[in-house]
C-alpha cells in the first residue's frame, strides 16, 4: 500500500456527495465530522480511502486522539495509588471514563463498569468467574447461531471443566433470531443464555429484550454481546433488563486495548475474582488475602489508563453528536447501499433481517471474497472479507467467507457508489 498521502481529493469527493443526496441536517452535519476524522483525508493507491470496515475496528476522531496524547504530554501517572499531582489527575481522568461508560449504558452505578482489554476478556471474564462458580454438569446455556468466536469458545471452555450443555439458538434464512426456537430451548437447567445483540456478519438486531424476557422467566442470566450494537444505538442496560453487557471501546471511535463488562452490581460482587494482584484486593497476608469489591475486584493490576481516558473522550464525542441522530444517519446509508448492492447482477446480500445495523454481507458471483477485497482496495475501498470471526453462521449460510461493509457515523452515500463502481469493475474484470 503506498505510504498515506496528505494530497487529497476532497473536492470530488464532496461533489460526489452532492449528487448522491446525503441529507446532513444541523443536528448531523456528516462534513463536519468527516473533518474530525485525520486518517479519512488520506488517499490510498490515489484514491480517497472509504473506509467501510467499522465493524472490525472504527477510526478515531481529533478528540479521541488529543486526550491520549494530552495525558501523556500533561499528567500522566499510575492510578488510585499516588498522592502526587500527576497521580490524582490521572486517577480523576480514569474514573471520569468510568462515570461516563456507566452514564452511556445507563448503569445504576459506576461500580458496574469493569474496564477490561475489549469484549472478548469481557466475556472470558463471566465465563470463567461466573460460570465457575455457578455452574454444575449438566446446567445448560444458550448461544445464537450468529455469534462471534469470542462468544461460543470461552463456554467451550467452561464445557471442558464443568460438562455444562450448549444449545444453539436458530435463525432463519434471513438471518433473523427465531424468538419461537429460542423459546423452546429453554428450561429449568438454563443458567445463562449469551447472545450478541447486533450480528458482526449479518448485521441483524436481535430483539433482546424479549430474549431477556423469557431467559428471566426461567431464572436464567443474560449476557449480551454489545459490540457491534453501541457505535449504531443508544443502548439502556436498565430499560433492557440485562445482567452482563459488554463491548470493546475500538469499535466505538475509542482506542483498542479497553472494553467494558457492566453486570448488575449484586452479581458482580457473588462473583470470585478472575486474576489476582495489585489493586484489587483489601488485604494480604501468606495466610489470607480479601478482595475488593467491583469494579476493583476484577481489574488486577495497573488498567490501560490513557486507553480509559480515550474511550471517555469517544463516549463524549458520540453524546455531542446524539445516538439517535447516528442511528438516523446510518440507517440512510444502509437503505441506500441495499438498494444500490442489490442491483449489481450476481451479488448476493447473506442476512436481510427485518432489522438490521449498518452492516452488509455479500458474495458477488463466484468470485473469492478474498478478491472482492484485493480488488476493491485498489480503488481504495476498504471492506472486511472472511468468515469474521464467526465460522458458524457461515457454514448456516454455507458460505466459507463473505465480503463485508460495515458503515459508521462519518461515511456517505457518495461513498456506497464508490464500492458499488468498484464491485461492478471486480465483476467485469473477473467475467
Ligand atoms: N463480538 C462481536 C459481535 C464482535 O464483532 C467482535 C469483534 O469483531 C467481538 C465480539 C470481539 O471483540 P474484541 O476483539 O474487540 O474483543
Amino acid at each position: 500500500m503506498n505510504a498515506p498521502s496528505p494530497v487529497i481529493d476532497i473536492a470530488s469527493q464532496n461533489a460526489r456527495q452532492k449528487t448522491s443526496g446525503d441529507n446532513s441536517t444541523a443536528a448531523f452535519d456528516v462534513e463536519k465530522i468527516r473533518a474530525d476524522f485525520p486518517i479519512l483525508s488520506q488517499t490510498v493507491y490515489g484514491k480517497p480511502l472509504v473506509y467501510l470496515d467499522n465493524g472490525a475496528s472504527a477510526q478515531k476522531p481529533r478528540q479521541v486522539i488529543d486526550s491520549m496524547s494530552d495525558i501523556y504530554e500533561t499528567y500522566y501517572s499510575n492510578v488510585h495509588r499516588g498522592v502526587h499531582w500527576t497521580s490524582q489527575k490521572s486517577t480523576e481522568g480514569f474514573e471520569a471514563g468510568r462515570q461516563k461508560a456507566a452514564a452511556f449504558l445507563n448503569a445504576a452505578s459506576d461500580n458496574e463498569v469493569i474496564f477490561t482489554r475489549g469484549a472478548t476478556e469481557a466475556i472470558n471474564l463471566v465465563a470463567a468467574s461466573w460460570g465457575r462458580a455457578n455452574l454444575e454438569a449438566g446446567d445448560e446455556i444458550i448461544l445464537s447461531h450468529m455469534e462471534h468466536h469470542s462468544n461460543i469458545v470461552p463456554w467451550q471452555l467452561l464445557r471442558q471443566e464443568k460438562d455444562i450443555v450448549i444449545k444453539v439458538a436458530p435463525i432463519d434464512d434471513d438471518g433473523n433470531f427465531m424468538i419461537g426456537e429460542y423459546e423452546k430451548l429453554l428450561s429449568d437447567k438454563t443458567k445463562m443464555v449469551a447472545v450478541t445483540h447486533v450480528s458482526n456478519a449479518l448485521g441483524t438486531i436481535v430483539a433482546v429484550k424479549d430474549v431477556i424476557r423469557l431467559a428471566h422467566a426461567k431464572g436464567a442470566l443474560v449476557l449480551l454481546d454489545g459490540c457491534q450494537a453501541v457505535p449504531h444505538q443508544a443502548v439502556d442496560v436498565q430499560a433492557l433488563g440485562a445482567d452482563f453487557y459488554v463491548f470493546s471501546g475500538h469499535k466505538l471511535y475509542g482506542p483498542t486495548g479497553i472494553g467494558v463488562l457492566w453486570g448488575r452490581e449484586d452479581i458482580l460482587n457473588a462473583m470470585p475474582p478472575y486474576q489476582g494482584g495489585g489493586e484489587m484486593i483489601s488485604s494480604v497476608t501468606f495466610e489470607k488475602t480479601t478482595f475488593q469489591k467491583a469494579p476493583h475486584r476484577f481489574e488486577a493490576g495497573t488498567p490501560a489508563i490513557a486507553e480509559v481516558i480515550g474511550l471517555g473522550a469517544a463516549i463524549d464525542y458520540l453524546g455531542a453528536i446524539g445516538l439517535d441522530n447516528i442511528a438516523a444517519h446510518e440507517h440512510g446509508v444502509l437503505q441506500y447501499a441495499t438498494e444500490r448492492l442489490q442491483a449489481i447482477d450476481g451479488l448476493t446480500i447473506i442476512g436481510n433481517a427485518k432489522e438490521k445495523a449498518a452492516i452488509i454481507s455479500f458474495t458477488l458471483a463466484d468470485v473469492h471474497a478474498h478478491d472482492v477485497g484485493t480488488f476493491v482496495d485498489r480503488a481504495g475501498v476498504a471492506v472486511r472479507v472472511g468468515h469474521h470471526c464467526a465460522q458458524p453462521v457461515m457454514d448456516r449460510f454455507g458460505v466459507a467467507a463473505t465480503a463485508r461493509a460495515s458503515f459508521g457515523l462519518y461515511n456517505t452515500r457518495a461513498e456506497v457508489d464508490a464500492l458499488v463502481d468498484a464491485l461492478e469493475e471486480t465483476r467485469k474484470f473477473f467475467g
